[in-house]
């Protein structure tokens, strides 16, 4: 492969939130002497919202971080707010998807991104927002660039979800998205492709997409022109906590600060997969990021009055044992009397079983008609290490199972059953194979928050066949040259360490009518509009 197709790995895997590592940059100091205040309390009088979206952040760590003095922003915020350690992630528990549920309000069902990984039943083919070096290596990588940024929020998003930038337009208020992976709008936008891309004949040199009004996107979208110098291939190309603040301190010195900001904090996510979920460094550096946000104002004090401030995570992580044959699952020798689709060419006619890992969580495809779902399903229980294995029949029921006992738990939505966030229910089987109890046809989750409609969102969430699994804390899924972090982190799963968030919030005193992330939305809009 030739010199320009290394770099233009390089830009995607970097634009595709795969972190190389990064040198810290910590020069930010505190400023905490009066600059001439910024007040930009909006026409209507109402204050602007700022949401900090941290990759990975998590509660324990974040407490030992501000018990350790490294967080003093997120500490002050919390200080002056509310603060609430477990609020609940969507599922698959990925940033795309997650960022889609912030954006919509709905899970899965209804927004259509299934997860980072999986395979496209109209298009014959696996669908990539980028997962890792060797997959992406071997996958074509201009699809999988097109696939990250065009095709996920212009095409895969449901239109008819309405992202919080489109229900803000369509009120006349104005947005920003910086670094968001999942951006939709109503403003067109002609992203910068790099020249070395653009070159390549096989994408246009400019992208045209549709976002918020002030829409920041590493190298391809920036406000703050002096940003540049944060955008370099070694700095992933812009995709940094450091890039992120600069742009939305950018907003907020210029006084065009929007009713809404949502800005993306990606390195943690990074750190934490590398040195597993104890890690502080990658909230540190977070935590200096979030400092230049607050700095824009003049005092952190004035940040809080004129702003309302959400810092929040989007996912958890599950350590992951450091030895490689203890900790990983092959899903492949289980399923190995299928014929099984390769991942570096298109899917044969002969092919039965895709594959898509999304770390703790995979979809595994039927894609010939001589493929039975059931039969799939007892080959997985072979393996022990398995958590939830789940299948959808032809009525809609969805159908829980693990291990090889063959126990089983079904349900459908609709039912005289109500769960902790008033959604209703059908439940038949083993309830202990989901950790539910139920009480006086009340539905109490144990450690798969919000279970139920979660898997629901992710078993209607695209067209095909398919099988969901997820593993046991402690491992990861492996498939076709999947990624895998040895000793370090992971997520993907329903478990509780990969779904719980902390949520910080500072300047109102309301708060989500759930303590969900698919509950954020409205909450948001009310803030705006009332
Ligand atoms: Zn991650």
């Amino acid at each position: 492969m030739g010199m320009k197709n290394k770099v233009t790995n390089v830009l995607v895997l970097s634009l595709s939130l795969l972190i190389v590592g990064c040198r810290a940059d910590s020069s930010q100091q505190l400023k905490q002497q009066s600059v001439k205040p910024h007040i930009t309390v909006n026409q209507m009088g109402k204050k602007p919202v700022i949401v900090i979206l941290i990759d990975s952040l998590m509660g324990q760590p974040l407490q030992d971080a501000i018990r350790e003095g490294r967080a003093p922003a997120m500490e002050y915020l919390l200080h002056k707010g509310q603060y609430f350690p477990q609020v609940v992630s969507s599922f698959p528990t990925m940033s795309v998807t997650i960022d889609s549920t912030l954006l919509t309000g709905t899970y899965a069902g209804q927004h259509h991104v299934p997860g980072l990984v999986w395979y496209s039943d109209q298009k014959k083919r696996m669908i990539l927002y980028g997962n890792g070096a060797k997959e992406a290596l071997k996958i074509d990588q201009l699809q999988v660039f097109n696939d990250a940024i065009y095709q996920l929020n212009q095409v895969q998003l449901n239109k008819k979800t309405k992202t919080i930038h489109e229900e803000l337009a369509d009120k006349g208020k104005e947005s920003a998205s910086i670094n968001a992976i999942v951006f939709r709008g109503k403003t067109k936008h002609a992203l910068k492709v790099p020249d070395f891309i653009a070159n390549s004949n096989r994408v246009p040199e400019k992208m045209i997409v549709t976002g918020p009004k002030w829409l920041s996107y590493a190298a391809l979208a920036q406000l703050n022109p002096k940003n540049n110098w944060n955008t370099p291939l070694w700095k992933k190309f812009g995709m940094n906590d450091e890039f992120s603040a600069k742009d939305a301190a950018f907003l907020i010195s210029q006084k065009k600060l929007p009713d809404v900001t949502i800005t993306y904090f990606p390195e943690n996510d990074n750190l934490a997969h590398r040195k597993g979920p104890t890690q502080l460094k990658g909230i540190e550096k977070a935590d200096q990021a979030l400092q230049t946000v607050l700095n824009a104002y003049g005092s952190w004090e004035q940040a809080v009055n004129n702003a309302i401030w959400i810092v929040m995570g989007d996912s958890g992580q599950s350590a992951v044992y450091d030895d490689r044959q203890a900790a990983t699952v092959d899903i492949r020798p289980l399923l190995s009397h299928y014929c099984i689709a390769k991942l570096n060419q298109p899917v044969r006619s002969d092919d039965q079983i895709v594959i898509a890992v999304n770390e703790r969580m995979a979809y595994i495809y039927a894609i010939n008609d001589n493929v039975e779902l059931s039969n799939v399903v007892k080959l997985l229980q072979n393996e022990d290490k398995l958590d939830i294995i789940a299948m959808k029949d032809g009525k809609s029921n969805i159908h829980v199972t693990k291990g090889k006992k063959g126990k089983l738990f079904s349900y459908h939505p609709g039912g005289k059953f109500i769960d902790e966030y008033g959604q209703s229910w059908t439940l038949s089987g083993e309830e202990d194979l989901v950790d539910i109890t139920v009480n006086n046809n009340r539905i109490k989750y144990g450690k798969y928050p919000d279970v139920l409609a979660r898997l629901h969102g992710a078993m209607n969430s695209h067209e095909g066949r398919y099988v969901v699994v997820t593993v046991q804390p402690g491992y990861e899924l492996v498939g076709e040259s999947s990624p895998t972090h040895i000793g370090g982190g992971a997520h993907g799963s329903l478990h509780e360490k990969d779904s719980l968030v902390p949520l910080i919030i500072s300047g109102t005193n309301t708060r989500p009518k759930t303590l969900r992330i698919v509950d954020l939305k409205d909450w948001i809009l009310q803030l705006v509009n009332e």
